[in-house]
């Protein structure tokens, strides 16, 4: 066997998978606009029927003729045909492997199998059997709503029709991997796999909905606004020009994956004609119990913290959490600060980033006669120390504890954080700033700068704090306009599902 060769063949092989797997939408197409006389059944499946099994040697080059039959509907090649026999001898492709090279192969894109017709082969290909009506619905479904052929691959080769078909021919069986975001959780997938095809009309690309399923998984984006801002706000949506009646029953088959109710229907609709606004509307399905569930079966939490818990306690990362369970590594200091460039009552650097937007937020306030002065931003472990010590001498050990953070826990120590005042300072660090129209404008606004309020009022027992309408901290836009999409009391420790309260670790 030539090395260059099979090297070669090995990259084009992997140069196939990776193209179909980021461009599912040219390898399938919908149902129905399939035409009629193009049924798999007529071609590659039904030429591999049951009688040309017996043809088959149980070994190697049996499994690999099968495989030619089966899903490319041809005798072998015979440099393809050696190759693939090399390749599962010597363990360098598993039979699951095999099934991937094949189906995922451009010869079979070419031939452009809908839907239903190429699950139909899998049957054939993978279990050795015609399809079930059920199995293959739940099969034709994933696919519709967005998730990659692989992922479907992946669920065939782990039954134990295949397990006897590789025992049979005496190949290894193997697994398949799956990489893509929309593989990663179904439910969530389905979702935004509604939002194409019952929102906007059409089947999902694979760009597009692994990119919301990475902002979802990374909970850069809430459902309730990929729903809205992503796509019910979008031109493409909006050109459609739906009646009330027909958006609410996309609300119904997005948001909540079913059909309408006629009373219900009826109410949103009389809702609408005595002029509910469309956001409204969607709010009141986005806010529903029922599509919570739904939201929260899928695993949506639990997929979001595995992913980003790393960062939580990664210095590097704008995520970076300290509160009174999350200790920050001894004496650390951000190596990246600088001092925004905005008026302030002393010099207080913060990382970098922060301090971009720290300095747009501030001049965004300004444009609207709203004046905002720097405070206090970074603070080291050795001066909270001094600070601390100072409150405890003061009002004990107790009472400092509610406002104050011990050496090595304070946010202020990230240089994420940043206290802000207004320009008389005559509420600085006071609950009456909330009154100021410094403090309501940073309390409404501050998101679309990428910060948060830190301590919201009734939120001590989460936080550890008491209630500081100063305290502002930056997590970047995309996370600060999540969390505030589940209201304005939302807190990180509630959002990222991070450890806090008022206790010490
Ligand atoms: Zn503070």
């Amino acid at each position: 066997m030539n090395k260059n060769r099979l090297m070669k063949r090995m990259t084009a092989l992997f140069c196939a998978i990776a193209l179909t797997g980021t461009g599912m939408h040219t390898v399938i197409r919908a149902d129905e606009e399939k035409p009629q006389e193009e049924t798999v059944t007529e071609t590659a499946a039904e030429e591999a029927g049951e009688e040309n099994e017996l043809l088959y040697a149980d070994d190697v080059n049996g499994f690999v003729t099968r495989l030619y039959e089966v899903c490319l509907g041809r005798k072998p090649d015979k440099t393809g045909y050696m190759d693939w026999i090399n390749w599962l001898k010597s363990g360098k492709v598993s039979a699951a492997g095999a099934v991937q090279g094949f189906m995922l192969s451009n010869e079979m894109k070419a031939k452009n199998y809908s839907i239903s017709d190429w699950v139909e082969i899998c049957y054939k290909a993978i279990m050795d059997r015609k399809s079930d009506a059920p199995g293959k619905k739940t099969w034709v479904d994933c696919l519709t709503n967005g998730v990659s052929q692989n992922f479907v691959l992946k669920g065939f080769v782990g039954s134990s029709e295949f397990a006897g078909l590789c025992a049979k021919y005496g190949v290894v069986k193997g697994d398949i991997t799956l990489t893509e975001r929309r593989d990663q959780n179904y439910g969530l997938t389905s979702f935004v796999g509604r939002l194409y095809n019952k929102g906007l009309g059409r089947t999902p690309d694979a760009n597009g909905i692994n990119n919301w399923c990475d902002l979802l998984i990374l909970k850069k984006r809430t459902p309730k606004q990929v729903a809205t801002s992503g796509f019910f706000h979008s031109q493409e949506f909006l050109k459609k020009n739906l009646n009330n009646t027909e958006f609410v029953k996309v609300m119904y088959r997005t948001f909540l994956g079913r059909e309408y109710d006629v009373p219900g229907l009826n109410d949103w609709v009389s809702s609408l004609n005595s002029g509910t606004s469309r956001d409204s509307v969607m709010a009141g399905f986005a806010d529903s119990k029922e599509f919570q569930k739904i939201i929260s079966d899928s695993g949506w939490e639990a997929v979001s913290n595995k992913e980003l818990a790393p960062l939580f306690n990664n210095v590097n990362s704008i995520l970076l959490v300290a509160n009174k369970q999350h200790k920050l590594p001894n004496n650390y200091e951000p190596s990246d600060m600088r001092q925004p460039n905005v008026s302030a009552r002393m010099s207080t650097p913060m990382r970098d980033e922060a301090a971009t937007a720290l300095e747009q937020m501030f001049a965004a306030a300004r444009a609207e006669g709203v004046y905002l002065v720097a405070g206090s931003g970074f603070r080291s472990q050795s001066y909270q120390a001094t600070l601390y010590n100072n409150y405890v001498a003061r009002s004990g050990k107790a009472a400092a504890d509610t406002y104050s953070a011990r050496p090595g826990y304070s946010e202020h120590q990230t240089g994420l954080a940043m206290d802000i005042s207004d320009r008389s300072g005559a509420t600085y660090l006071s609950q009456s700033f909330e009154n100021t129209s410094e403090g309501k404008w940073l309390k409404n606004n501050a998101w679309k700068y990428g910060f948060i309020m830190r301590y919201p009022k009734t939120k001590q027992s989460v936080t550890g704090y008491m209630y500081e309408p100063w305290h502002f901290r930056y997590v970047g836009k995309d996370y600060a306009a999540a969390i505030w999409s589940c209201g304005p009391e939302t807190t990180f420790e509630e959002y990222f599902n991070v450890a806090g309260g008022e206790s010490y670790n």
